[in-house]
């Protein structure tokens, strides 16, 4: 299993990801660049998650504004419950964490909830002081993660960078219904930045200020939340499951969640598949996957049913979605906000406001864990791959001539390359011994590698190296489209 420092190291080795405005010294933490071939596989993961969660689910997707107005933050609660526990160093007046600190100290969970001055007694009960001088701590108080941002001249109405992708869905929720022929359930989708003051920003795309998410919310009928058309799909797919009172994860069906009442209803336990199942189109193994069943006092105050999915890495358990059964609490809030009438009337004349199922996930936090799960190494042969699905490599196959000073291979590498440009996304590379050539497709996880040597002048045919085992074999040129569209895709050219 790779660690966390070797996946950082071959990200910025390969410009996969590196730290924003890296050329200035004082760039504030917590930003990220992703570099042409980091933002091929992140481009990918949203392509996969677009066709199978979006596409294929006849969900609407949606592109909102980043920047939203203060009202909608007071209606989605976020001005008043976004916040974060800190405490500030008398001494040199660097802001901590409180929650964080007293977890290091304690090796306890301590909620970012717990009300400040019980925070502040902890600190006081567990003698803690600041970690880098040791300096005497203030007491606790709340540090809202909203980042503000200064709009137009007039002030009318503040605004704020938002947090979230969902909020956009939510106000645009009338709007879908009015032009869109909506029929519930239906899924509204968004993937798009968002940022979080983070106090301390760490582990680079885990815990950053500015992110990406990809996002569904599912509007549905609370009365028909065991109608679900496809059910038929999914009902025997295992989805891997650990409950709230349990330590061990166990596969259930979906079935099996829903008719022993685990999950609310058959919509929940249907979308809890299709979830998984995107992910192992990432190619992350099932056996690392887990929905973990949220208890009381994990869950959003206005969920009724949670489960993070979370994925086993080297760092541990790490969350990559939030799966919440939200109810009206979103809906109600924005109708009271706006002072817009969001219900929805059936065609019997029915009148309500939809409940809301979220599929939240974390773009940038699936693009570690798929690079971690991807990461392999030959120690002995001082080789290193990324074994990323096809679907999320960033370059199909590197076409190169075996000697770069030899006119007539460099003239048959380019009519090779030039013939698979049209289907494929594919990269010419003459610089460098042969090996080097490899290994710099093999860290990024490039599928195949084309050699044309002297034989393929007489033979019209070439090597066609794979990336995971190194092994080859001869193609002929003419039947190269097909080969690789066969072992990308599963069907011929
Ligand atoms: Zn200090």
């Amino acid at each position: 299993m790779a660690t966390y420092e070797e996946v950082v190291n071959l990200a910025v080795r390969r410009s996969l990801f590196y730290p924003a405005s890296e050329i200035y010294a004082n760039a504030p933490a917590g930003m990220y660049d992703y570099g042409p071939y980091g933002s091929a596989i992140r481009r990918k993961i949203v392509e996969t998650w677009r066709k199978h969660l979006v596409q294929k689910e006849d969900f609407l997707e949606i592109d909102g504004a980043l920047i939203m107005p203060e009202d909608v933050f007071k209606a989605s609660g976020h001005l008043t419950n976004f916040n974060d526990p800190v405490t500030q160093c008398k001494k040199c007046n660097v802001i901590h964490r409180a929650d964080k600190l007293l977890e290091e100290k304690t090796k306890e969970q301590y909620r970012e909830a717990m009300p400040a001055a019980e925070l502040t007694a902890a600190l006081r009960k567990h003698k803690l002081t600041c970690p880098n001088c040791k300096g005497e701590l203030s007491d606790v108080r709340q540090f809202n993660m909203m980042v503000k941002a200064d709009v137009g001249v007039s002030a009318k109405a503040s605004c704020y960078l938002r947090p979230e992708t969902c909020q956009s869905i939510f106000a645009d929720w009338a709007r879908m219904v009015k032009t869109m022929r909506v029929k519930l359930p239906k899924g509204v989708s968004q993937y798009g930045k968002v940022f979080r003051n983070e106090i301390s920003p760490r582990q680079t795309l885990l815990r950053q200020v500015e992110f990406s998410q990809i996002e569904s919310e599912v509007f549905f009928d609370p009365s028909k939340i065991d109608e679900i058309a496809r059910w038929a799909e999914v009902k025997n797919y295992k989805i891997h499951v650990q409950l709230a009172n349990k330590t061990t994860v166990e596969p259930m069906t979906a079935e099996k969640l829903a008719s022993a009442k685990i999950v609310s209803g058959k919509l929940i336990a249907y979308y809890l598949a299709r979830t998984q199942q995107l992910f192992e189109r990432f190619g992350i193994p099932v056996s690392k996957m887990r929905f973990r069943q949220l208890d009381d006092t994990e869950r959003a105050f206005y969920a009724k049913e949670g489960w993070d999915f979370e994925i086993q890495t080297s760092l541990g358990w790490v969350e990559l979605a939030a799966n919440n059964y939200r109810t009206d609490y979103d809906l109600k809030g924005h109708q009271e906000g706006s002072k817009k009438d969001l219900s929805f009337v059936m065609e019997d004349g029915r009148r309500f406001i939809p409940h809301i199922w979220e599929i939240s996930i974390g773009l940038d936090r699936t693009f570690y864990a798929a690079l971690e799960l991807a990461y392999h190494d030959d120690k002995d042969k001082e080789r290193t791959w990324l074994s990323l699905a096809p679907a999320l490599a960033p370059l199909h196959a590197g076409v190169f001539p075996l000697l770069s000073n030899k006119p007539e291979l460099v003239k048959k590498a380019e009519e090779v390359y030039e013939s698979l440009r049209e289907s494929f996304e594919v990269t010419y590379d003459q610089s460098g011994s042969i090996g080097k050539r490899y290994a710099r497709l093999d860290e990024i996880g490039v599928p195949f590698c084309i050699t044309i040597d002297f034989d393929s002048l007489t033979n019209n045919d070439v090597t066609l190296r794979e990336r995971d085992t190194g092994a080859q074999k001869r193609v002929k040129i003419s039947e190269l489209n097909n080969v690789l569209a066969q072992s990308l895709y599963g069907k011929k050219a």
